[in-house]
């Protein structure tokens, strides 16, 4: 590695302030998941071709229910199917070596931090776990989707009666909604960690963004607020993002250009030396 990253990461292993590692589909890549920007990201109904930021949208779900369902259920099963790799794995061990000085925060739905290893308590999904569903915005129906429902949703499966049972909830039959942030829904605390994860980036001694174009509310916010107090930050990502311009403007930034496997299992290694 080179010594003015490993100059980075002794730094911000050295401060008082945890350790943040903020992750989107870039790091799921390398497990089979397609990214938003991919050939993958479209849904047909009929003739008309949707787009995962109309898919993924209360509007689209008020419009067309059972659709959204069918796109999710589809790809919960393509993420059901996936396995964590090395990437998820190395933020395990680095949970473990850090305890309580570790967080992290993830954008991505697919659950695999969770199964890889890392723990519900340290792991903030600012953008809902594909897994779970819920009625409305009360966060106490919050359920995982019944086993019974299946993970073999194929893009052309029919949404079923028995599928509409199994979504309900409980009071008499209303859909039931995936747990997912939406693109025209805003953050909050109880469901998605807002103000924690506003904070954790103003306490941060090292930032590290993996496989996320910036393409997202919070997580460039806590991006800025890390740059602007001018804490270490690395980011690893296969092309230029603006979280690649924070770390170059900064001052206290690398950009590691290339896939999250690559990089990050040597740096993680070693922060587990120093740690
Ligand atoms: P994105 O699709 O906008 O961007 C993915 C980023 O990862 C890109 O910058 C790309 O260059 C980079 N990348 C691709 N392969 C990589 C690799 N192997 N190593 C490192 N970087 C790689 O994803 P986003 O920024 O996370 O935001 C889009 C939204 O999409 C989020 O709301 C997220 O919840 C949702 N999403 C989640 C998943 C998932 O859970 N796996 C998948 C697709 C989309």
């Amino acid at each position: 590695m080179d010594a003015s990253l490993i100059d980075l990461l002794d730094r911000g292993l050295a401060g008082a302030g945890p350790v943040v590692v903020l992750t989107g589909a870039g790091i799921s890549a390398e497990s089979g998941i397609p990214t938003f920007r991919g050939e993958d990201g479209y849904w047909t109904v009929g003739s008309a071709h949707y787009h995962p930021e109309d898919m993924a949208t209360n509007a689209a779900f008020g419009r067309m229910p059972e659709e959204v369902w069918r796109w999710y259920l589809y790809r919960r099963s393509v993420c059901r199917a996936a396995e964590p790799n090395p990437a998820h794995r190395a933020l395990v061990a680095l949970e473990e070596a850090l305890g309580d000085r570790f967080l992290l925060i993830t954008q991505n739905v697919d659950g695999l931090h969770l199964r890889a290893g890392s723990s519900a308590a340290r792991t903030y999904q600012i953008h809902g776990n594909i897994d779970f569903l819920r009625c409305g915005d009360e966060p106490s129906s919050l359920r995982p989707i019944p086993l019974a429902i299946g993970d073999a949703w194929t893009k052309d499966a029919p949404f079923t009666e028995e599928a509409r049972a199994l979504l309900s909830c409980c009071d008499g039959g209303r859909l039931a909604r995936p747990h997912v942030l939406w693109f025209d829904e805003y953050y909050d605390e109880a469901l998605f960690h807002w103000q924690s994860s506003l904070r954790a980036a103003g306490e941060a001694s090292l930032l590290i963004v993996i496989g996320t174009s910036g393409s997202t509310n919070l997580p460039m916010q806590v991006g800025s607020i890390v740059a602007r107090r001018g804490a270490p930050m690395i980011v690893i990502n296969q092309d230029p993002s603006p979280f690649s311009r924070f770390a170059e403007e900064s001052g206290a930034g690398w950009f590691a250009r290339g896939r999250a496997g690559d990089h990050l299992p040597a740096m993680v290694e070693h922060l587990l030396e120093r740690a």
